[in-house]
């Protein structure tokens, strides 16, 4: 039996997909698990950056919350993260794949 597995509770990223429900992925902003068309309908909020507002994608939330998670994350948390290639989102390795562009909201 492997105690770490148990004991540890996974720590989701956006997009990342349920380890015991097959095709379905984790929504951080619904914080729930769902099939993958649920992010096509699911709009996420805006960003500030720079004073400036934007549109905030999936790939941003995932990327940002990931970059942080691996910044943060100390040996002996309560709970555990993987970096999970079959994440939705991801497109290569955290030092691969950089902040996506993000569309201006405008005034
Ligand atoms: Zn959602």
């Amino acid at each position: 039996m492997n105690t770490a597995r148990t004991t540890k509770i996974r720590q989701y990223l956006h997009g990342d997909p349920a380890e015991d429900a097959p095709d379905t992925y984790f929504c951080q902003r619904c914080d729930l698990f769902a099939p993958r068309a649920h992010f096509d309908g699911c709009v996420l909020g805006t960003v500030v950056k720079n004073g400036r507002r934007y549109h905030e994608t999936h790939e941003w939330r995932y990327v940002t919350a990931r970059r942080w998670w691996l910044r943060n994350f100390e040996p002996g948390d309560p709970r555990r993260i993987v970096d999970d290639l079959g994440n939705l989102f991801r497109t290569g390795t955290a030092s691969e794949q950089g902040l996506p562009r993000l569309e201006d909201v405008g005034r």
